[in-house]
């Protein structure tokens, strides 16, 4: 995911600027985009994310912070490129259908089945694609600064927010991004260019959201250091490591949370009937 933009605009505030801005909390708006796409099978999830007022469910998630300008949520058609962005320069978390269809092939059984009650697999994997742009955005937008690799910080963000789901929901989007990761890392050893890249490796990405999830609730997520997907001296670390996180979570956007802390209620809201 391109996020160089995003990391130059977070690195210049984090050695020039203050952590945040004086005065009464702004609260700009939030909108949401539907680009049409010509693709047929973009169309059909265009149709399909708009029925189920996607970019309107992940919005109820980021306005639990008030912004001080306005940010825009939007699926785009991206001429065939697979990809998701934070754009700084017109404040935009995008997210191609492109992505949404690579999403679906490499997790047989995120794409919907035709008839009866399904659990939308591929919603958990969106929402962790926004979400981990949506992180870029807010530390972009509300001045955060950002200590070591941005692009742990807004996956650190993402899983955060996701680990507030009820237990069973948690796990189901924890073992659906389990299986993108994976898929991913399939794709073959690690080449110099991807080890050189912003982003960590897929089986690192993928350890580190295990790890917090295994931090949040050992009960829930116990089954991840039984299965061997967790090795457990790094499960050892995991609830130091999530209470690490979620305190700098709490403590950097604390003065720009609509409640007293991120809003378990909101971010169930905005994932009810959709796992
Ligand atoms: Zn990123």
């Amino acid at each position: 995911m391109r996020c160089a933009a995003a990391i130059m605009v977070s690195l210049a505030l984090a050695l020039g600027a203050g952590p945040g801005r004086a005065g009464p909390a702004p609260d700009a708006p939030i909108r949401v985009v539907y680009d049409r796409p010509a693709h047929p099978e973009s169309l059909a999830i265009y149709h399909r994310v708009r029925k189920h007022r996607v970019l309107e469910r992940l919005r109820e998630i980021a306005a639990g912070m008030r912004l001080p300008r306005s940010l825009t949520l939007r699926f785009s058609a991206c001429r065939g490129e697979a990809d998701a962005w934070y754009e700084p320069a017109n404040r935009t978390v995008a997210v191609c259908y492109e992505y949404v269809r690579e999403v679906e092939d490499r997790v047989p059984g995120a794409a919907p089945r035709a008839g009866g009650r399904r659990r939308d697999a591929v919603f958990g994997l969106i929402a962790q694609a926004f979400l981990h742009e949506t992180g870029h955005a807010l530390f972009d937008l509300l001045d955060v600064p950002v200590l070591g690799r941005e692009e742990d910080a807004a996956d650190q963000f993402a899983a955060l927010v996701l680990l507030e789901l009820p237990p069973a929901q948690a796990r189901a989007v924890v073992d659906d991004i389990t299986r993108l990761f994976r898929s991913l890392a399939a794709d073959g050893p690690p080449q110099a260019a991807l080890l050189a890249d912003d982003h960590g490796l897929p089986l690192q990405r993928l350890t580190n959201l295990l790890c917090l999830a295994y931090g949040a609730d050992r009960r829930a997520f116990g089954y991840l250091v039984a299965g061997g997907a967790l090795p457990r001296p790094r499960a050892d670390l995991c609830e130091a490591e999530y209470g690490l996180a979620l305190s700098a979570l709490h403590t950097l956007f604390r003065r720009h949370l609509r409640g007293e802390r991120l809003e378990r209620a909101r971010v169930r809201r905005a994932f009810r009937g959709m796992l």
